[in-house]
């Protein structure tokens, strides 16, 4: 099936079984905003939870914070906000369509990309076990002329970013690429124009004056404000973190990929304060330790990789993405920045407070550096649906769809089942919930074939089924069925809850780290 079909089934899915509905949906909705469903949520609190804990239980000297979604103004023009966090966008004249810039140019090399990719695939199957990828690409005429028009392409539109962006130079590119509206098919473009992603309202009454505020694009500049509170109340030393996790905000020009890209989303980010000269060994350290937390989830290695930016934003000295493969590509989940001393010495310089640490063992005060990890929460749900959805073909013909969540994650633990809705059994089958209860979320389901049961259950990615049937009355034991093997055994109810909860819970994800 072509990764465009398994996207939208995905989509379809998500919406089918309650994790994500578009926000407003008797509204016909609104665009790029979400909402979390029942199973949604469950599994959106786990993946934070998995990321909290990895942050603030597994290291002494980090440390949590909850702050405000409004923050003063001065702060996103002290940060670069006001001024920089553009986006250069483009209209069609005849769709009446909005496009980004950069986004249609960065399309345009990877079209130049899979016209390679094409040719070396088909040159492999024609030479079969002989074939010499480096040389083919070496020689080969075809794959020369697009590598030279692609590797062009993307020097003009490299250097086009570095110098402004120079916005003219942008739409030239659009032009002489020949780039068309997918929605019109046509070339009638307007001029490139800058875009402010931030989206802002107004505090106070308008009778003495209302201030301007703005809905934060990144949680971040929320722990640089508080560094001051954090180190003294908690007498944090150097080198320490701070985390968070909540909503931000972008008006992003185009929303796509379902919930990839949205106008409001939620961040997980851990700023973590450093000596100066020691950043880039912590920045290598914190690569690591964030792409471990991502590959204890199982899914393979081959999901992940490292894109190291060539281009720096001013005030990094290294930065790097981890990218997921989504069924669209290789896509950034996560970014990892050294961020020098930049956001502290501008609010320093803006507030006029002193920032400053004073290091008692070198007797020096300092303005810290910062590594920052910061990742989204819904990029992260996505990269687990989509790795988690399979249909499979079972043996007796029947086919099923399942969510092979990590079982930490999942958002049911265990569905209690009785065989019949009499004799006794769902009496039993809701004492044992009663029971688990506290322990995990547990589902009773009493409702049509046992098989149906299991089918809902695997659609939600639930990892654990019992099932309570006459036996169970006399011997004390449920039968437990795996999601993933879809075995059968036979347990006491007794053990149930061990065998389980070691199985399920965050702690069993955190010990891979
Ligand atoms: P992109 O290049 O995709 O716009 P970015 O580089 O601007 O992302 P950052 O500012 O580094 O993203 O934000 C950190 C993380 O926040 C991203 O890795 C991503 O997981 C998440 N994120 C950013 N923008 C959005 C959005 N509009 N919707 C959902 N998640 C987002």
């Amino acid at each position: 099936m072509a990764q465009e079909d398994v996207f939208k089934k995905i989509v379809s899915h998500c919406k089918e079984y309650g994790f994500v509905f578009p926000s407003s949906e008797i509204y016909d909705g609104l665009g790029a905003v979400y909402d979390y469903g029942q199973n949604g949520v469950e599994l959106k609190n786990n993946i934070k939870q998995y990321w909290w804990q990895s942050m603030v239980l597994l290291h002494d000297n980090i440390v949590g914070i909850d702050s405000a979604i409004f923050m003063h103004p001065t702060i996103w023009k002290a940060s670069g906000h006001v001024d920089a966090f553009n986006d250069p966008l483009i209209d069609n004249r005849d769709s009446k369509k909005r496009y980004r810039a950069d986004v249609l140019i960065e399309d345009q090399i990877a079209k130049y990309d899979e016209k390679i990719a094409k040719e070396v695939a088909k040159a492999a199957k024609r030479f079969g076990e002989s074939f010499d990828e480096a040389q083919f690409r070496s020689t080969n005429a075809r794959v020369l002329e697009q590598q030279a028009k692609r590797d062009a392409l993307h020097q003009r539109y490299s250097d086009a970013m570095n110098a402004g962006p120079d916005l003219n130079e942008l739409r030239q590119i659009i032009l002489d690429e020949e780039i068309v509206c997918p929605i019109s098919g046509t070339k009638n473009w307007t001029e490139v124009r800058q875009f402010n992603l931030m989206f802002s309202t107004e505090m106070g009454s308008t009778a003495d004056g209302a201030m301007k505020v703005y809905l934060r694009p990144e949680t971040a500049q929320g722990i640089f404000v508080n560094y001051l509170n954090v180190q003294k109340t908690g007498r944090m030393k150097i080198p320490f973190g701070i985390a968070q996790i909540g909503k931000a905000f972008r008006n992003e020009i185009v929303a796509r990929q379902f919930i990839f890209r949205m106008r409001e989303f939620e961040q997980m980010e851990m700023q973590f304060f450093v000596k100066p000269g020691t950043e880039l060994e912590w920045f290598k350290q914190w690569k690591e330790t964030r792409l471990k937390w991502h590959k204890a989830l199982g899914f393979g290695d081959d999901h992940y990789r490292y894109h190291d930016h060539e281009k720096l934003a001013h005030y990094a000295n290294a930065a790097t993405d981890i990218e997921f493969l989504m069924p669209f590509g290789f896509k950034e989940v996560e970014g990892i920045h050294s961020r020098t001393n930049f956001d502290l010495s501008q609010h320093e310089k803006f507030s006029g407070k002193s920032i400053k640490y004073f290091d008692p063992e070198s007797n020096e005060s300092y303005t810290p550096f910062v590594i920052e990890t910061s990742i989204g929460v819904d990029r992260m749900f996505l990269s687990i649906i989509c790795a988690s959805y399979q249909e499979e073909q079972l043996e007796n013909g029947e086919s099923r769809v399942v969510l092979k969540l990590p079982a930490a994650l999942a958002p049911v633990k265990l569905a209690v089942m009785p065989l019949v809705k009499k004799d006794g059994l769902p009496e039993k089958a809701r004492e044992i919930v009663d029971s688990l209860k506290f322990h995990f979320n547990c589902r009773y389901d009493e409702k049509d074939s046992i098989g149906k049961r299991y089918r809902r259950q695997d659609a939600i990615g639930t990892p654990f089924c019992i099932t309570v049937d006459h036996e169970t009355l006399n011997d004390g034991c449920v039968t437990l069925r795996d999601r993933d093997t879809m075995k059968q055994e036979r347990v006491a109810i007794s053990d149930l809850c061990s065998l389980i909860e070691e199985r399920v819970s965050i702690p069993s994800l955190l010990k891979r780290l």
